[in-house]
């Protein structure tokens, strides 16, 4: 019996791990759910589940919490213990009797607590970007030394990580990761300062929460792959590739030395990663449906258009700029897609205000995780910044260089 904890139990990662567990019951319990102001959906989980530990982000949160188990009418003595806080998520994951974390917390608020579980040698299915876009060289060292692997839910990880099987790493030439081309892949460049954020969260292939759907709509979320692909795999930024793929069908492909390439398949649907990380190395049964061969299939594949969607370009140069420039992009970035959520930024604002707040911050390189979530507060307050000036503003012509 493996005990987890889930980061991010009220997510829609979080909520697929737990279908994958109450699946699987004879081989998954749970040992701590972590969520962050979803009371009432992490009351129902509790109710399921039977968890020792729930996680909630501050006593506002834990009181509605217990309200909402009261009303649900669960005995005093069935609950779980309800802790707050970044120390209360740092202990969730390390827990002695926990075997796996999955870590799907979205944004930085879920680096501590997967590196320290990382650190101790759990076995982590990583959803979460930030571990690695932000914290990448302190996170794979721990790993390292710890002797542990992060095992990738992300599908383009995901089937990297199942491709890599077909040879040795010295043999491969180059990852391709495939991108969906999000909802304006045929928009024209000129048409997208006029984007509106429910367009932008329309997106054509997953269903996803709400920053990481702006951010495959911008394809930052490609760059954030791209750089989360060179600490999993250990692999140079020119040996990464990203091809836009509409159907989402091939998730990611490895050529080797000889000119072979070696594609994982699957469709979307994320509980199939979910499982693989949770059963690695093994294989069982998932409940997704199966790719149906009797049916004619059109899978496209063109380049990513690189002056239309500069968020993944600014990604590889974050990359070869190396230090803390990625934690900087992401930050940035998280911030600019806040602000377009709110009506405050156009579209390509977002990518305005990512490279200017890049600009802006100096060279930096963490030594500790405490101070890569110095970098990710200074590079915020420099985006809320240059927002507020009007950078990126909706209605304001966006300088974005080629
Ligand atoms: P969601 O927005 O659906 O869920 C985010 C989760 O994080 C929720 O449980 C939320 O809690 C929790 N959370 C947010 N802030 C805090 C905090 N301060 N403390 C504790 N918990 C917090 O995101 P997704 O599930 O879509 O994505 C999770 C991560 O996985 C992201 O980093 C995303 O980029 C990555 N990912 C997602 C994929 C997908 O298919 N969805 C695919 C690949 C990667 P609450 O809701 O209770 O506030």
């Amino acid at each position: 019996m493996q005990k987890i904890t889930i980061l991010g139990s009220t997510g829609s990662i979080g909520v697929s791990t737990l279908d994958v567990v109450r699946r699987h019951r004879e081989r998954f319990s749970v040992h701590a759910l972590v969520a962050g102001k979803n009371h009432a959906r992490l009351a129902e989980q509790i109710l399921e589940f039977r968890p020792r530990v729930a996680v909630v982000v501050n006593e506002k949160v834990r009181a509605k919490l217990a309200g909402r188990l009261e009303e649900l009418g669960l005995e005093r003595s069935e609950w779980p213990e309800i802790s707050v806080g970044p120390e209360a998520r740092v202990a969730a994951a390390t827990a002695a009797e926990v075997d796996f974390v999955m870590s799907a917390i979205v944004g930085v608020a879920g680096l501590e607590a997967t590196y320290e579980a990382v650190r101790l040698g759990k076995k982590i299915g990583l959803a979460n970007k930030e571990v690695l876009v932000a914290g990448g060289g302190l996170v794979m060292e721990a790993a390292r030394k710890a002797q542990t692997e992060l095992i990738p839910v992300d599908s383009e990880h995901n089937g990297a990580h199942q491709c890599l099987k077909a040879g040795r790493r010295a043999e491969v030439r180059r990852l391709i990761l495939t991108a969906s081309g999000g909802p304006f892949r045929r928009t024209p460049a000129e048409a997208l300062a006029r984007v509106t954020p429910e367009e932008a969260l329309r997106h054509p292939t997953w269903k996803m929460g709400r920053r990481i759907t702006i951010d495959s709509a911008t394809l930052m979320n490609k760059g954030f792959e791209v750089i989360e692909a060179r600490w999993l795999f250990g692999l140079k930024p020119e040996q990464i590739d990203v091809v836009v793929h509409p159907q989402s069908s091939v998730h990611a492909l490895v050529e080797y030395n000889d000119g072979s390439i070696v594609a994982q398949v699957s469709v979307t649907d994320m509980r199939m990663p979910i499982q693989y990380a949770l059963t690695y190395p093994e294989r069982i049964e998932a409940p997704v449906e199966r790719y149906d061969w009797a049916r004619v299939h059109v899978w496209e594949f063109e380049p990513p258009d690189l002056k239309k969607f500069p968020l993944l370009r600014l990604a590889y140069e974050a990359l070869e700029a190396g230090g803390a420039a990625t934690c900087t992009l992401n930050a940035a970035d998280e911030v600019a897609v806040e602000a377009f959520l709110e009506g405050k930024l156009s579209f390509p604002g977002i990518a305005a205000v990512a490279e200017e707040t890049l600009a802006r911050m100096p060279h930096r390189e963490p030594g500790s995780i405490p101070e890569v979530l110095e970098v990710d507060r200074e590079s915020r307050a420099v985006a809320r910044r240059l927002i507020a000036e009007g950078v990126g503003a909706r209605g304001r012509t966006c300088m974005v260089r080629e």
